[in-house]
């Protein structure tokens, strides 16, 4: 059984292992558990996230309006969303709108990005990359923490 958040209301879905998460909606506010993009949060929203999603890896991606890198990566972060949903939750928290939620994460430079699962950080990197750079990473992270 799968838990994941909503995008929208941040209740907690449960999934059966027979339906397809991809497809699934919300039984609180019917929208769409996945809708193929990243979605924006706040530090509050990053703890439901982090602590409720079961069965679905969260790749936050940490960023600020001013940062060129961070901007020229957005695009790619939503490709990336788009093919590793709903494997993966992709969620983007801007570090000028939320500094203490950057600083407790310890992110230095950014565009950071943090892989966590089940609640626990598995992987993290720093520097923009490209759609296939975040996808091939955070699978290989996944499968790294697979089978450790
Ligand atoms: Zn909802």
């Amino acid at each position: 059984m799968a838990q994941v958040v909503c995008p929208h209301c941040l209740a907690a879905n449960r999934i059966p292992p027979e339906r397809d998460a991809g497809q699934a909606r919300c039984g609180r506010c019917r929208a769409a558990l996945f809708a193929g993009e990243p979605t924006e949060v706040d530090a509050a929203g990053l703890q439901v996230h982090r602590r409720a999603n079961q069965g679905v890896a969260v790749l936050l991606d940490v960023w600020a309006p001013w940062c060129g890198p961070c901007r020229a990566m957005a695009p790619h972060f939503t490709a990336a969303a788009r093919r590793l949903e709903p494997q993966a939750r992709l969620l983007k928290l801007n570090a000028d709108a939320d500094p203490q939620a950057s600083a407790e994460l310890g992110v230095s430079g950014i565009p950071a990005l943090i892989l966590f699962q089940d609640g626990r950080e598995i992987a993290r990197q720093a520097g923009a990359q490209t759609a296939d750079q975040i996808i091939a990473w955070t699978r290989q992270a996944l499968s790294q923490a697979a089978s450790a």
